[in-house]
């Protein structure tokens, strides 16, 4: 079973409007292959549409940061899933680490959030993992469990085939300390062997699964010639055309 790679990149708050245009130009003028891999930018709310604009027909995606589970209503501050649709996003990241440790979101909003993104069309990108001292405890799948388990509670098997997940260890995050491979291939074995058992062997097979954590142009081709690891959710190194488009051709690498 093929699955489509992923290169995404996570700006997090990062970029004015201004910069994320430069950005896509940049990137643009690299000509990057969106036949074979999914290039997917996550830029900050208000560049969402205006990069719609100067990505339309390039096969560039555009995934929101986060999304709230009600569609409109008194939630100040929160943006809903329609409105992401309504600028083109077809992804969504739900849970990030820093959304779960910084913002203080649980399993469960995260849950009503795939739920929700799903249910519109929008594809959710659902991250998962452990922090150090919960590694350094043994807890490690117990925690990937937790979260990918109320991640997907509601889930059907059809609309399990719009879910991406990210294993993404937090202490790997913004460190320059990647997982090693091996340890990424474990994690992700596991949780595709939970969603063979929450949906089936056939369903799980199809869903891709990416690591994040300090992925860099030199080190991605180790994960991505791993078959269990279906991309890289990418923070830091995502901010510069050059690196992203380095990235982007060192996961095509193994598919050659
Ligand atoms: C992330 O923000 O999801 C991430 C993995 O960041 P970094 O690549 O900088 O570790």
């Amino acid at each position: 079973m093929s699955r489509l790679p992923i290169a995404a990149g996570n700006w997090k708050m990062n970029k004015t409007i201004e910069e994320a245009s430069e950005f896509a130009e940049a990137l643009l003028g690299f000509s990057p292959n969106t036949s074979d891999i999914e290039i997917i930018l996550c830029p900050p709310f208000v560049s969402l549409y205006p990069l719609s604009q100067k990505l339309a027909h390039t096969g560039i995606k555009l995934a929101a940061q986060n999304c709230h589970w009600e569609t409109k209503g008194a939630f100040t501050g929160e943006i809903s899933v329609p409105m992401l649709l309504a600028v083109q996003c077809q992804y969504v990241i739900c849970g990030h680490s820093e959304r779960r440790h910084i913002f203080g979101e649980t399993s469960e909003d995260i849950g009503k959030k795939v739920k929700t993104a799903i249910h519109f069309g929008l594809k959710p990108i659902l991250c998962v993992g452990e922090t150090l001292e919960e590694r350094e405890a043994g807890q490690t799948e117990a925690i990937v469990l937790n979260h990918l388990s109320h991640g997907i509670a509601t889930l059907t098997n059809e609309e399990a085939l719009s879910l991406v997940v990210a294993y993404e260890p937090v202490w790997a995050i913004g460190t320059g300390k990647a997982a090693t491979p091996q340890d990424a291939h474990q994690v992700i074995s596991f949780i595709r062997q939970q969603l063979a058992e929450k949906f089936n062997e056939k369903t799980a097979e199809q869903i891709r699964i990416l690591y994040g954590g300090s992925v860099t142009p030199e080190n991605v081709f180790d994960f991505m010639k791993d078959s269990e690891i279906d991309g890289s959710l990418v923070g830091g190194a995502s901010l510069d055309p050059t690196k992203f488009n380095k990235i982007i051709l060192e996961s095509l690498r193994p598919y050659q």
